[in-house]
C-alpha cells in the first residue's frame, strides 16, 4: 500500500512531527532517524516520508525514491565513520521478515561485524 500518510501509522508520525525522533539527515522524500533501541553502535532507519508498507510494495516508479535511501545511507555512513569497515542495509517485509512497523525502513548498521545469514 502506498499513500501520502496512513492515520495511526507510528513512522508517518514520526515524519509529521507529531512523535518525537532523533533525526539524522533527511531531504524532501526521505528521513533518517535513530533507532530507538539500537541493535548496533550505529543503527540508523531511513524512511520514505509518504507511506509504503514494505518493500513488496515498491515499484519500478520508486526507483528515484530507492535512489536517495541508498545514496543517503550511504552519505551516513561515511559521517559515522563506519563506512570503510563495512556495515549492513535491511529492510524486513512481513511477519516472518520479523517486520515490527507497517512503513518502509531500511537499518542502517554498523560500528561492529555481522553474522551471515542473519537469524
Ligand atoms: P522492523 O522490526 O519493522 O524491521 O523495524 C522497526 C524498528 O523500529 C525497530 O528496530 C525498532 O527498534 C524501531 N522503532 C520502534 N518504535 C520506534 C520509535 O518510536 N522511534 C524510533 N526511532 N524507532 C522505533
Ligand atoms: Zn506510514
Amino acid at each position: 500500500m502506498s499513500a501520502d500518510r496512513v492515520p495511526d501509522c507510528l513512522f508517518c508520525r514520526i515524519v509529521a512531527r507529531e512523535l518525537p525522533s532523533a533525526v539524522v539527515k533527511e531531504d524532501t522524500a526521505v528521513l533518517a532517524i535513530r533507532d530507538i533501541a539500537p541493535r548496533a553502535p550505529t543503527h540508523v532507519l531511513l524512511m520514505p516520508k509518504r507511506h509504503i508498507t514494505s518493500a513488496a510494495d515498491l515499484s519500478v516508479e520508486d526507483g528515484e525514491l530507492l535512489g536517495r535511501i541508498f545514496a543517503m545511507g550511504a552519505e551516513i555512513a561515511r559521517g559515522q565513520g563506519i563506512a570503510t569497515a563495512g556495515y549492513r542495509i535491511v529492510t524486513n517485509v512481513g511477519t516472518w521478515g520479523g517486520q515490527t512497523v507497517d512503513h518502509l525502513h531500511f537499518h542502517l548498521m554498523g560500528g561492529r561485524a555481522f553474522g551471515w545469514p542473519p537469524g
